[in-house]
């Protein structure tokens, strides 16, 4: 592209496109990356620089850029039925079999799915039949949802109101009503101050004590992310999640996965949760679901659930106009398909492994990179100040933000989350571009913060 038309494009988007979790300010003079292609792990920009795209687009892009059967899925459908609603009982072909193909993939009891447009769409809709579920038993005032403080769940209200991050809640006014939170299982940082396994996983026990505090008899469902992502890549301990399940269990409260990251094959396992001899009783998924082709999520609803508000005899109240839209729909099961076919899954786990062993062999005498984490193709590591005690810079010098900017010049995407430098590239990465990216990651990491 040359340069006259370069320079226009970014002052239409500098001038008129509204940058989501961007700042206002900095964007009045400060240049987006305006990408123009993808193809494989690799983006390119308006100027034809390549990025390896560490970040998978938003944890989404699974199968990689470029594929132009899901394309061609796509024009298909369209040219053959380019819209029809599921609500009032009525359905297309691709929303049902992607329901049947979902329904295989995951546990037998997990078999209804309600789809969405996206992440927060799924984790409202989830959380709206946790509530309606206890208002069926006739226990209207099960109506709390408790998360993880570091769990991200989605913006829009009812999604909102789960997602812990704080910076994400409070410029907007109160959190709405009806939500609480236990410390996040952040072994690096522990909220409880203790060390693993001594700490007997009291931030698992937190649950028991937060549902006691309120009342089983007033908590709907405790909704997680297996991995949380944006709240910095928080892999729990083995043994969280079944203890979590247990106490559900225990005090007759639903368990939510919130399976929008991790869905798809991103933790090394087509879901999360087949890491696991139990089953929550919904998941939401959205992003892989489609590899970001076209935007769709689902909610995966357990029979007994689904029996439950059978019983009502009576119109469910919720629903989107692009609920099951057939184009999303089509794309998502070719897009699953490819992750089976090219055994994407266990590339993720393989691949994982190697970044694992070579971010450890590279960065583990470096000063100021703490802790180092990965689980299938998601993973993070930790800029410190003193690696001794994990000590943090000063919020104010930035250092995630200013390696995040230097990873870009030396040609990758990644994701800082203050000092948390997050990854998760597309599954498709091969065993030569998992080096490629430790080592554009270490040339971002010396220039700012020295060799080791
Ligand atoms: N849940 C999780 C775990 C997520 O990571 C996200 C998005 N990053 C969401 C929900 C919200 O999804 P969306 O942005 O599609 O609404």
């Amino acid at each position: 592209m040359n340069e006259r038309e370069e320079n226009r494009i970014q002052h239409y988007d500098r001038d008129h496109v509204f940058h989501p979790l961007s700042n206002p300010r900095e964007m009045l003079d400060a240049q987006a990356l305006i990408l123009e292609r993808g193809k494989g792990i690799y983006v390119y920009d308006l100027n034809g620089q390549e990025y390896l795209d560490g970040m998978a687009g938003l944890w989404n892009v699974n199968v990689g850029y470029g594929r132009t059967e899901l394309a061609a899925v796509a024009e298909e459908q369209m040219k053959k039925l380019s819209f029809a609603p599921l609500f009032w009982g009525r359905g297309n072909r691709p929303a049902a079999e992607l329901a049947e193909k979902l329904s295989s993939l995951l546990p037998g009891e997990l078999n209804h799915f309600h789809f969405t447009s996206g992440g927060s769409e799924s984790n409202e809709t989830a959380f709206k039949i946790a509530r309606y579920y206890w208002r069926m038993k006739g226990k209207p005032e099960k109506s709390t949802l408790i998360a993880c403080s570091r769990g991200y769940h989605g913006v829009s209200q009812g999604a909102l109101g789960a997602t812990g991050l704080a910076h994400f809640v409070e410029p907007f006014g109160n959190r709405p009503p009806g939500y609480a939170h236990i410390p996040s299982p952040y072994c690096y940082r522990c909220p409880f101050e203790m060390k693993y396994p001594q700490c007997g996983l009291a931030c698992a026990h937190a649950l028991q004590e937060c549902i006691r505090k309120i009342g089983a008899d007033r908590v709907a469902a405790f909704v997680i992310e297996p991995v949380e992502g944006a709240g910095g890549v928080i892999i729990p301990p083995a043994e969280y999640l079944p203890i979590i399940h247990r106490i559900c269990r225990e005090n007759d409260i639903l368990l939510i996965f919130d399976e929008v990251i991790t869905g798809f094959g991103r933790t090394g396992t087509m879901f999360a949760t087949l890491r696991y001899d139990f089953e929550p009783d919904m998941i939401s998924m959205a992003k892989g679901i489609t590899s970001g082709y076209l935007p769709l999520g689902a909610v995966a609803v357990s029979q007994s659930l689904y029996r439950t508000l059978a019983q009502a005899d009576r119109v469910f109240f919720h629903g989107f106009t692009y609920s099951g839209h057939p184009v999303a729909c089509a794309v998502a099961l070719r897009n699953i398909a490819i992750l089976e076919e090219e055994n994407l899954p266990q590339n993720a786990a393989e691949r994982g492994k190697e970044l694992e062993a070579l971010l450890q062999r590279t960065f583990q005498r470096h000063p100021h990179v703490g802790g180092i984490r990965v689980q299938g193709l998601i993973g993070a590591l930790e800029i410190v100040e003193e690696k001794e005690s994990g000590r943090s810079f000063p919020p104010e010098r930035k250092m995630g933000e200013k390696v995040g900017a230097a990873a870009r010049s030396a040609g990758l995407i990644l994701r800082p989350i203050g000092d948390i430098l997050a990854f998760s590239p597309p599954l498709i990465i091969n065993d030569r571009q998992v080096e490629q990216l430790v080592e554009r990651m270490k040339t971002a990491i010396h220039s700012i913060l020295g060799e080791a």
